[in-house]
């Protein structure tokens, strides 16, 4: 074992060790709490022959010794007194160590019960049946007429988008899009060929973004960005050329709530996922953006301002004509929806072409009571850098559900020493385990949970864990998950109540919103409903995935449920913007 490594291999539980050889208890599915519990029970039948054994090994050992040191010894008769008091020698040792190993064993099953109650305890605390859903989904309904009464009328802020037209398919020329909202920002140039010839070619980059950045000043974020931006404008090759002469156009995805003044200029209202950046909050964030691109001698013209989810809704549109909302579940999450523009009540602009205005909710920030909250979610949002807000982000989103993973996992090594002692360094370190590493746990079908073992030493440098603790980590994650699926789906389905497709007949319902289609008779049969999904953890969490489906199925029926299709849109928010910047353009009115 390297220095530094924290095991709880001397402790190694001896019935888990045969458990393991011989396959365990198989399938996944058996991984649940009741039986991990019913395990620990009807294991402890056979406990007391186990037991034995290392005594009886340890007995056959100090005979075979105890004999083979006597044979040279001078008379029988002192012989005979001497193997008598090896005898009683031995067996007092083997009794000592009897006695060691029943209390270890006692003190495990001590922990081990106390573990299962902690799991218990969190998966209680954390449980989303389905009454609840239904009272999560009406506050989120509540909260969202609240929202769009006034500003500051709710947690949900509601924000208009300024797009009252999504693409149709008509757009033509060569755009470029920025996505800007996470761990990593996207570059992109897609060239448009109209309804015949539509994505005639596109390229993007991914570029990360360096950690202090999101914590450095706002001109030194921005200038970065421009910089990348422009090494890519340098490399624009063959096929992509603008439209007659027009200047490059970029649509902007800035995936943070923005107080959006027109199409293209919007202030930041906070920052969230962790960037700190100074001075930019309540300023106009394309004009940091444009003054980055001129200082780095980029000459483009920023067209769209949109968040990433209004980017997917345009994107997934482009496509079909059905998509209604659009959700982001990555790194954070966030959901916008077509709205009526007269239900836009705090709305004092121009009447929106289409009669219809994206919404961005921000429901990152949706709270309500209905909404399971653990001392694990406590701790992470007191240590987070905005604490008391983004409530419903916090349960749902790739950020921070590992985290809240680690949290349980913490209470389970402080108060029933479950990885053993001491406490390892990392375990105590907030974001040491991330959601892709949950996933790669809780997607774990090995029959001893080899994946949770190595994620466990990956990320907390813990090594020799017993099945029986690795089955409880692995619990651990499928609750974390559940309920964070679960909640997404409530959100979804509060959505689609808000808007009149949740087949109560409830809600406003949206219009299609499109210049073609903004006149036509919304007939009374049942329409189809798609909701864009994107994002990396909606991607590659599968089990999160089907949490939400099946969630989103239980509530709005199977016959409702049919004609609402959760679809992933991969990566639309960028070629989103990039449509949204080409459907506001000046030059697309000459086309
Ligand atoms: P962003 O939200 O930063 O724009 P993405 O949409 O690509 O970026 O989402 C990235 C996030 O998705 C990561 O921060 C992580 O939380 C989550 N994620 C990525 N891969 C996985 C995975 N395999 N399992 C679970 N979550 C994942
Ligand atoms: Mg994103």
């Amino acid at each position: 074992m390297a220095t530094g490594e924290y095991s709880n291999e001397t402790e190694k539980d001896e019935e888990d060790e045969e458990e393991e050889k011989t396959g365990g208890s198989g399938s996944r599915r058996e991984c649940g709490a009741a039986a991990v519990g019913a395990e620990g029970t009807g294991r402890r039948q056979g406990k007391r022959r186990r037991l034995l054994r290392p005594g009886r090994r340890g007995l056959g050992l100090g005979l075979g010794a105890g004999a083979g040191a006597g044979a040279g010894l001078p008379s029988s008769k002192g012989m005979g007194k001497t193997v008598a008091g090896l005898a009683v020698a031995v067996a007092a040792v083997a009794c000592a160590g009897a006695v060691v190993v029943v209390s270890r064993r006692i003190r495990e099953r001590g922990q081990r019960a106390k573990c299962l109650a902690i799991l218990e305890e969190f998966r209680t605390a954390c449980a989303t049946p389905v009454s609840r859903l239904r009272q999560i989904v009406d506050a989120l309904v509540v909260e969202m007429h609240a929202g769009l009464a006034s500003d500051g009328g709710s947690r949900l802020k509601m924000l208009p988008s300024f797009v009252d037209v999504l693409p149709n398919g008509d757009e033509k020329g060569l755009y470029y899009a920025l996505d800007l909202g996470g761990t990593n920002f996207r570059v992109l140039r897609v060239q448009l060929g109209g309804k015949e010839g539509r994505v005639i070619k596109q390229e993007y980059e991914e570029v990360s973004i360096p950690h202090r950045l999101m914590a450095a000043s706002g001109q030194e974020l921005f200038e970065y960005i421009a910089k990348e931006l422009a090494s890519f404008v340098n490399r624009e090759g063959e096929g992509f050329r603008p439209h007659g002469n027009q200047k490059r156009e970029l649509g902007f995805t800035f995936s943070f709530p923005v107080n959006q003044t027109a199409i293209n200029s919007g202030t930041l209202v906070q920052w969230t996922k962790g960037f700190t950046c100074d001075g930019v909050p309540g300023k106009n964030v394309v004009q940091f953006l444009e003054e980055a691109m001129a200082k780095v001698g980029l000459q483009m013209k920023v067209t769209a301002l949109v968040n990433d989810t209004v980017g997917t809704l345009a994107g997934g549109r482009y496509w079909n004509e059905d998509v209604m909302v659009a959700i982001i579940l990555g790194t954070g999450t966030n959901a916008c929806y077509v709205e009526r523009a007269d239900a836009i009540n705090k709305w004092n602009g121009l009447l929106p072409r289409s009669n219809s205005m994206v919404i961005n909710t921000e429901w990152g920030n949706f709270w309500s009571s209905h909404l399971p909250k653990t001392y694990a979610d406590e701790g992470l949002d007191a240590d987070s850098v905005n604490p008391g807000e983004q409530g419903f982000e916090k349960l749902i989103s790739g950020m921070y559900m590992g985290d809240i993973v680690r949290r349980v996992l913490l209470k389970m090594a402080q108060e029933a020493d479950i990885f053993g002692k001491p406490i390892a360094p990392k375990l105590m370190q907030p974001y040491t385990l991330s959601t892709p590493h949950m996933s790669k746990m809780h997607g774990d079908e090995t029959h001893d949970l080899r994946n949770v073992a190595k994620v466990l030493k990956d990320a907390f440098n813990i090594s020799g864990t017993s099945l029986t603790v690795r089955k409880i980590v692995y619990m651990v994650c499928e609750v974390v998950c559940e309920r964070g699926g679960r909640l997404a789906a409530a959100g979804v389905v509060g959505i689609l109540k808000k808007i009149g497709r949740d087949g109560t007949g409830a809600g406003a319902g949206g219009q299609p919103l499109s210049r073609s289609s903004s006149a036509k008779n919304v007939s009374s049969r049942p329409r189809r409903t798609v909701v864009a999904m994107d994002g990396g953890l909606y991607e590659h969490y599968g089990k999160f995935r089907e949490y939400l489906q099946q969630a989103t199925t239980e509530l709005l029926g199977e016959e409702v449920a049919k004609n609402v299709l959760i679809e992933l849109s991969k990566d639309g928010s960028g070629i989103g913007a990039a449509l949204l910047a080409a459907s506001h353009s000046p030059s697309q009115k000459n086309l």
